[in-house]
């Protein structure tokens, strides 16, 4: 069976310069359209796949998942901006809405190292179709789906951007996916905890998420609260994680995220647990080949029709690798023929 693969092809468009996470300006930031170039590249020699470039903007639909004031807030600064121009913001409180800056992102936004080009909330909203249009595809047809989303989402919020995210890709398809009496979880398996979509959680759509500790990594939390959520059941992978290891915690997750008894799934599937990405503190340490296994894990488990859904991943030497293995593993437990 051929499975389609939803491809923004607006997010070249955005192309951030610096990562500012570390407040030192010079650090090349990693978020680049290069990311899925790496992975198309090798994805074309995958068989059964089907490549469906996506070129509309969702929005409206992002309406439904964030708050309005928000999202009128990211079109007005991208709409101010000239082409070379980036904003990030510099002064941080809850509420700006009465100051006398210009830009109030400081109250979107409690980081430096996402920054707003002219063209960035355009492809973000390029990506967001991009989700929806796999969901889509998916009520029609009942199958599986792959959404190369770029800039990623998961640390995307209600009224929140931050961690390279927008608008949040997954929860945006959750919505059709649950629909009013369905159930669709999210399963997490970016290296970091996605802080935006667990904000999003319930009966309808659980998160699930496996990451390195938060508290030492971004999302850098900072209380209880930011984890205290009825529908999202968590796994922290411990610093030097290997596959064995990991594959115990993915199952612990699974068999939660099975006992929705979900009607679809989706994956956001973060490749940046590579024991070689540079974005890790913590050396979780899975290689290339362990992706394989991991899709094979996740494609044995859950039965339903899955979206998955690309996040993290930034060692552009080996992600179309990585992702391909992911796929094949994944296929391979679809298939039935789960031996290597
Ligand atoms: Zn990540």
């Amino acid at each position: 069976m051929t499975t389609p693969v939803f491809v923004p092809s607006l997010q070249a468009d955005h192309c951030p310069s610096v990562d500012l996470s570390d407040g030192i300006p010079a650090i090349e930031h990693p978020e680049t359209p290069e990311r899925i170039d790496a992975i198309v590249t090798a994805l074309n020699a995958v068989p059964d796949l089907d490549l469906i470039e996506i070129s509309e903007m969702a929005e409206e639909q992002v309406l439904q998942l964030h708050d309005r004031d928000y999202v009128e807030f990211l079109m007005a600064i991208a709409e101010q901006l000239h082409d070379q121009q980036e904003y990030i913001p510099s002064i941080f409180h809850p509420d700006l809405s009465n100051s006398p800056l210009r830009f109030q992102g400081g109250m979107y936004c409690r980081e430096i190292g996402t920054p707003i080009g002219a063209r960035t909330i355009h492809a973000a909203l390029n990506t967001a179709a991009t989700a929806l249009s796999a969901a889509s595809r998916m009520l029609d047809t009942g199958n599986d789906a792959i959404a190369l989303c770029r800039p990623p989402g998961h640390h995307a919020g209600k009224r929140r951007y931050g961690g390279y995210c927008y608008f949040n890709n997954a929860y945006l398809a959750a919505k059709p996916l649950a629909g009013s009496s369905r159930c669709c979880p999210v399963l997490d398996i970016d290296y970091h905890l996605g802080d935006g979509s667990i904000e999003f959680s319930n009966s309808s759509t659980p998160y699930f998420s496996l990451h390195a500790d938060p508290w030492q990594n971004y999302p850098y939390l900072d209380s209880q609260e930011q984890l205290d959520y009825p529908h999202a059941s968590l796994e922290t992978l411990r610093f030097g994680t290997d596959l064995s290891q990991y594959q115990l915690q993915l199952d612990t997750l699974l068999d939660k995220l099975t006992n929705y008894q979900p009607d679809y799934a989706i994956v956001s599937l973060g490749l940046d647990t590579l024991a070689s990405d540079t974005i890790q503190d913590d050396d979780i340490n899975l290689q290339v080949k362990d992706f394989y296994t991991v899709g094979q894990q996740i494609g044995i488990k859950i039965q339903t029709p899955t979206l998955l859904l690309l996040e993290g991943g930034y060692d552009l030497l080996n992600l179309g690798q990585c992702m391909m293995e992911f796929l094949n593993g994944f296929q391979a437990a679809r298939n039935g023929s789960i031996q290597r």
